[in-house]
């Protein structure tokens, strides 16, 4: 799209229309007086909506007509529902492996992920992020080093994260996790309209609510989650083999199976179809946390991250992927400390705090980032998004990418 207005008029109207967006946006709760907590959040929501007015603004005046440099080719970005930082960055909890209540297995736990330092547990824990990732990649939200990485939905739970994820945009619309198919495009979407990724973007998902939040029917894009079978008539050997167990091996829960499903059903369709963005949703780390299983959640954190694992070294084993791919890691929301590690959501302590990671093609090697700083969920889809190539706008204000990861030479 192009403009034949002056520039700068089209920016001063662009940011006129964004701060009014901002105005109408913001959560009625930061309105009115509160407890220090509240208002905290509320300064941090705001200053964020603020933030990324500005820069709807100004990626609105510049529209996406003139792409930038793709920093890569490909893009892999993948969520581990509700998986706190503390276990990313300090690995197995002292409190919640000596609390009978929560650890069953105290001393194989011990014996698999105690060390004195939680620098040396996170080793342990999480093989991948603290070798290959914390050396060729970056680590934010390590919240003991005031390095912050906050939703800014302010309701802390899945949809309205993996919303805020996917579109760049803390909706305040979006406020359950009920099947309902999302209003916005995520930039999975935005990126399937370019006619050079048409059919090269698709989701795979634990949880089934994934087709609503990728809105599969609109956008056109594959989503394979819940207990859905890989469909098609090229399905490979093991495809068939994953159909088959998928049917035998029953979930703990009714509406999430486990990841091995997941993973390996995204895995065979990378290779496959080779898809140059590909989301992969992660579920069980929520699941096992609400059921107040810590031995399971802690087993299920070490597994994905050697499926991470097993991706990263494909790509890098294979001519299309190989020094051509950007991987992104997130999550959801948080969860609570202690008692409340289980729960999250508005009203709990901790659940807007997250984290990232990143690795690939042109990201700079800064491992866990320790400066003092401050990043939102909202600015990860304009991150996929510009890694590719391309600026992400919408109809809705969109956070900026990631300074950190874009590689901007
Ligand atoms: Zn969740």
């Amino acid at each position: 799209m192009h403009f034949d207005a002056n520039r700068s008029e089209i920016e001063e109207a662009s940011a006129k229309a964004a701060y009014t967006t901002v105005l109408s946006i913001i959560p009625t709760a930061c309105m009115r007086p509160s407890s220090q907590t509240s208002i905290n959040k509320c300064g941090i929501a705001t200053a964020a909506l603020v933030l990324l007015a500005l820069s709807t603004a100004y990626a609105s005046a510049g529209q996406d007509s003139t792409p930038g440099i793709a920093q890569a080719e490909n893009v892999v970005l993948i969520s581990i529902d509700g998986l706190r930082w503390e276990e990313v960055y300090s690995g197995i909890d002292p409190w919640l492996l000596n609390h009978d209540e929560y650890t069953k297995h105290q001393e194989s736990m011990t014996n698999r992920f105690w060390a004195e330092s939680g620098t040396d547990r996170r080793k342990l824990l999480m093989p991948f992020f603290w070798s290959t990732i914390a050396q060729e990649g970056q680590l934010l939200g390590n919240r003991s080093l005031n390095n912050r990485v906050n939703a800014t939905n302010g309701h802390y739970f899945s949809y309205p994260g993996y919303n805020e994820i996917l579109s760049g945009f803390g909706d305040e619309r979006i406020d359950s996790n009920d099947k309902i198919n999302n209003p916005n495009v995520t930039v999975l979407e935005f990126i399937n309209r370019i006619p050079s990724f048409a059919g090269k973007v698709a989701a795979f998902g634990s949880w089934d609510v994934f087709p609503y939040i990728v809105n599969e029917s609109r956008s056109g894009i594959p989503v394979n989650a819940g207990f859905e079978d890989a469909t098609g008539d090229n399905l490979t050997t093991f495809e068939l083999y994953l159909n088959k167990l998928q049917g035998q091996i029953p979930s703990p829960w009714t509406t999430v199976r486990f990841d091995a499903f997941t993973h390996h059903y995204a895995l065979e369709t990378l290779k496959k179809d080779r898809p140059r963005l590909l989301y992969i949703a992660y579920g069980e780390t929520d699941d096992f946390a609400h059921d107040e299983d810590y031995d399971a959640y802690i087993n299920s954190a070490h597994q994905t991250d050697a499926f991470i694992a097993e991706l990263w070294n494909w790509t890098q084993s294979d001519d299309q992927y190989r020094d051509n791919t950007v991987f992104i890691i997130t999550t959801d929301h948080g969860r609570g400390q202690k008692r409340d590690w289980s729960g999250h959501g508005s009203d709990i302590t901790g659940a807007e705090n997250i984290w990232i990671a990143a690795i690939g093609a042109g990201v700079p090697a800064q491992g866990e980032l320790s400066t003092d700083s401050q990043s939102f969920q909202n600015q990860i889809a304009a991150t996929v998004a510009a890694v590719l190539g391309h600026n992400f706008t919408s109809n809705h204000p969109v956070g900026p990418p990631l300074d950190s990861i874009v590689n901007r030479d």
